[in-house]
């Protein structure tokens, strides 16, 4: 018998992005409604914005139903154990439950074992939406951010001929080229 987390009766809507459909972990956006705003993995670490929706809102990982997880723990936790084994070090159960706080040592090993040791691949997804948070909020300058025209190769030129400043120059080319 599947006990789900899950406690939405509706159908998922699909992706804001890219429309597929979703699989858990996906991401809803915290700041955005009343309608769920979600997205994939994908999109969200493209930085997808979309009329009001922006990428640097606040967001929940929505792993409700993903089944290797254990009730009891929410994906904050899962993040925060996964923080905690980074900062105290793999095998150091206590430092670790005691950044937790809401979990004793012996639970923190053997989640930490059964899920994220036999699933790499759940857990670096995590490790790597909290890299990117973590960068985020280091620095507003987001590098997967494309608002780039579709043209970047003038850029590119723009930015080489700028650096010896012969811009008059730039202007020419740039206007022959167009007419
Ligand atoms: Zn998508
Ligand atoms: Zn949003």
């Amino acid at each position: 018998m599947l006990s789900l987390l899950a406690n939405d009766p509706f159908d998922k809507p699909p992706c804001r992005g890219c429309s597929s459909y979703l699989v858990e972990p996906y991401i809803k956006c915290a700041e955005c409604g009343p309608s769920p705003f979600l997205l994939c993995l994908q999109c969200f670490t493209r930085g997808y914005e979309y009329k009001k929706h922006q990428s640097d809102h606040k967001y929940e990982i929505m792993t409700s139903d993903f089944p290797i997880l254990e009730p009891g723990w929410t994906a904050q936790e899962e993040m925060a154990l996964l923080e905690a084994v980074m900062d105290c070090g793999f095998g150091n159960w206590q430092d670790v439950a005691y950044q937790m706080r809401t979990k004793t040592k012996e639970e923190c090993e053997s989640h930490y074992m059964k899920n994220f040791i036999n699933n790499p691949l759940f857990s670096s997804t995590l490790l790597s939406l909290r890299q990117m948070e973590e960068a985020r909020t280091a620095d507003s300058a987001i590098p997967f951010k494309r608002k780039r025209p579709p043209n970047s190769i003038h850029l590119g030129m723009v930015h080489d001929i700028t650096a010896v400043s012969d811009i008059s120059y730039l202007n020419c080319e740039v206007d022959s080229a167009c007419g």
